[in-house]
């Protein structure tokens, strides 16, 4: 069976490596490398994670993988200052989690999904891919865009289920430092401020300078989502001057991400169409987070696994 997967992010590199054994599958993602929200960017000598910071691990199956990729040395675990449980991050940055997940899957960069018509999906570069299923993971107002674009016809129930699932932006700033800074090496967590979340990756060791990430607060980043962001930057930086003192800012950036964590979710680990060739899985279902999305492209894999061989019984 041909399976076509959008979005090479956690779930939809989850879902592929179970899918890969047993059928022909393609992940097709609009970004030029893979990981999604798991994100990692390099400034200069240094490098950030800019989307997902850590996360922490609760079920088996994902604790399975973990210690896999601890053992070799793609994930270290953190001990956040504000926090008791340990929680975990890629060694060398986010984004070599995904990267070592996608190895030997068949991913296809620089490819953004326009239309889906029939059972082909097709791109802006004006490609085509045919499929028997279909796993959508992007974010899901994304996903509704998408929808939309293809004049799809939604039932009114598939309808409801995607209007409930909802994401907090959040405005990222990297900055690279002059100097090593004394923010705690388990990161600061800020409440009522402009700024919620402050990491030092030269502490948390993925960086060879000091090169900080900020990330807004849910309300500021709503607030100021459609501003001019070097502006939004420079207010932040300016409510962390305690931290970061204005004279070691030596160059930084700005990211806007319009889904960052999802708020409300879809109650199951996955959602399939009435339609029923096409699925919906990522971290806007089941438990949220990195771990969600694992185990949501694990579990919408094993559904299409299973139903698979009980046909070809
Ligand atoms: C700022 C920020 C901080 C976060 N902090 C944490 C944290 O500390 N701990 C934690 O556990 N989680 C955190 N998260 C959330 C975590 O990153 C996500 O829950 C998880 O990575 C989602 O994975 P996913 O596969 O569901 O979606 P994504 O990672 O978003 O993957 C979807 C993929 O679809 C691709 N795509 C979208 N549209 C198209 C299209 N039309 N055509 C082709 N490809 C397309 C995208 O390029 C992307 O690669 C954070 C996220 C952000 C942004």
């Amino acid at each position: 069976m041909k399976i076509l997967i959008v979005g090479a992010g956690m779930a939809g590199l989850s879902a592929a490596r179970i899918l890969a054994k047993y059928h022909e599958v393609t992940v097709v993602d609009k970004g030029r490398g893979v990981g999604g929200r798991m994100a990692t960017r390099k400034i200069g000598d240094c490098q950030a994670d800019h989307g997902a910071q850590y996360f922490s691990v609760q079920s088996d199956d994902f604790q399975s993988l973990i210690n896999q990729l601890l053992t070799e040395n793609v994930v270290s675990t953190w001990q956040l200052a504000q926090r008791t449980n340990i929680r975990y991050f890629g060694s060398k940055g986010m984004k070599t989690i995904p990267k070592k997940m996608a190895e030997n899957i068949n991913v296809i960069l620089n490819e953004k999904v326009s239309e889906i018509v029939n059972n082909k999906l097709l791109t802006e570069s004006g490609n085509e891919y045919f499929f028997d299923q279909l796993i959508l993971t992007q974010p899901v107002p994304q996903i509704q865009e998408l929808l939309k674009q293809s004049s799809m016809l939604i039932s009114a129930k598939d309808e409801s289920a995607l209007n409930g699932i909802k994401y907090e932006p959040c405005i990222a700033v990297m900055t690279v430092l002059n100097q090593v800074t004394e923010i705690p090496s388990g990161g600061i967590m800020l409440e009522n401020q402009p700024v919620a979340w402050i990491a030092d990756n030269f502490q948390k060791g993925i960086s060879d300078k000091p090169c900080v990430t900020l990330h807004a607060s849910a309300d500021f980043s709503t607030e100021n989502l459609e501003g001019d962001l070097n502006g939004i930057a420079q207010k932040m930086l300016e409510s962390v001057e305690e931290f970061i003192p204005k004279s070691s800012i030596e160059t930084f950036q700005v990211h806007r991400w319009r889904y960052s964590l999802a708020s409300s979710r879809y109650p199951t680990s996955f959602y399939q169409f009435d339609d029923k060739a096409i699925f919906m899985a990522g971290d806007g279902f089941g438990i949220g987070n990195v771990e969600g999305a694992f185990l949501s492209g694990l579990k919408v894999a094993e559904f299409i696994v299973e139903k698979s061989l009980k046909t070809a019984r």
